[in-house]
């Protein structure tokens, strides 16, 4: 299995999320995760950099142990999460940072609108890239038609945003996602909802069957959204992996912390994003880390999911889990948060429809 003289590391762009049941390897460099027992994790932050024989050593002392060990080296080896080396090399593998920083006041937003002459969309598109933001999601609350994702694209186009994403109804056929990328790199995705069928992967085009028009549509935690990346995990281990540096414009103007939160702090018409961002309470959700929330604190995924702080199982309780979340990290289990008794308190207080 292992060379002569050799130790086996955990490659840097490999890092480990223990839970209270399992735990997590999260790939950095594919983009995967792979969930694994916690006697493999504490295996991995035992001896990283040691050599398998001495493992063995300390650890291998009955037959069954020897599999174990066995089988955990070859699940390691064969999916490259860590390699040989020698003894001499591992100090020159420095581990890579887990801080986190970005050079603006706020990095993402999102805009509601319902009709695009309801709000001043290029003072608000100036005023979003002066503060450095550069991902925006535009949801558009009511049908819409072809020529309004033309207008909203070509205004974004005159701004330094890199990623825009579209959250639209609209009935007509519309092109691939790769056509608009032609004149509209900067378009990430389009979710067309609304629709009579699901469709994920055909054109890189998000079709669903749900009504996301209303501001309680969003929260929803799904394995399918996790982010399995070093940036994501360096952000969640420090700041709130929704709400860090996020602003939100809703459909009459108000300027909140997210669509889903019912606090303003102040209208676009006639407030400045500075001076909403300046406001006492603007940034109290930024630093409130998955580590700190109940539940997700012990669940090994919380590192790659996105959190919600504005519906909760408990509301009011802003270290509550989100409401919208139907893992069980004590069970390693994923039930329907939707039909589940103890979140219905929950569902009627926010008046979601299920
Ligand atoms: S806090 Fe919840 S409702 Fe608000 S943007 Fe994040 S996921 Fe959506
Ligand atoms: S329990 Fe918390 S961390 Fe785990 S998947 Fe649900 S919301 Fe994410």
């Amino acid at each position: 299995m292992s060379m002569k003289n050799s130790v086996f590391k955990l490659f840097s762009s490999c890092i480990l999320v223990p839970g209270i049941s399992r735990s997590l390897i999260i790939d950095d460099q594919r983009w995967k995760y792979y969930t694994i027992p916690n006697s493999m994790y504490a295996l991995l932050k035992t001896y990283d950099g040691c050599s398998i024989q001495e493992v063995i050593r300390k650890e291998g002392t009955d037959p069954e142990a020897l599999d174990i060990l066995s089988d955990y080296f070859a699940f390691l080896f064969e999916q490259e999460l860590i390699f040989e080396c020698s003894r001499e090399l591992t100090e020159h593998f420095v581990p890579v940072k887990k801080s986190f920083d970005h050079p603006a006041t706020i990095t993402n937003a999102i805009i509601s609108i319902e009709k695009l002459v309801d709000l001043d969309m290029a003072s608000i598109l100036l005023q979003l890239t002066a503060l450095g933001c550069y991902t925006l999601e535009i949801r558009i609350n009511r049908p819409t038609e072809r020529s309004t994702i033309s207008q909203l694209l070509t205004l974004c186009k005159t701004y330094e945003l890199e990623n825009v994403s579209l959250i639209i109804q609209l009935d007509a056929a519309i092109k691939t996602l790769e056509e608009y990328k032609k004149d509209f790199p900067f378009l990430s995705r389009i979710v067309n909802y609304n629709q009579a069928f699901e469709s994920r992967e055909v054109t890189g085009i998000i079709y669903t069957s749900k009504d996301l028009s209303k501001s309680n549509s969003c929260g929803l935690v799904q394995a399918d959204f996790f982010t399995p990346t070093l940036q994501h995990y360096a952000e969640s281990v420090n700041h709130n992996s929704c709400l860090n540096r996020k602003i939100a414009i809703d459909t009459g103007g108000a300027i909140r912390n997210c669509p889903g939160m019912t606090e303003s702090f102040g209208n676009i018409h006639d407030t400045t994003l500075e001076e909403a961002i300046a406001r006492p309470g603007f940034k109290k959700y930024w630093n409130i880390t998955k580590d700190q929330v109940t539940k997700c604190k012990d669940c090994e995924f919380r590192h790659i999911c996105t959190d919600c702080r504005a519906y909760l199982d408990t509301p009011g309780d802003a270290f509550s889990a989100p409401l919208k979340c139907g893992y069980d990290p004590y069970n390693c289990i994923w039930e329907e948060w939707s039909t589940h008794p103890l979140k219905q308190a929950a569902i009627n207080y926010y008046k979601i429809e299920v």
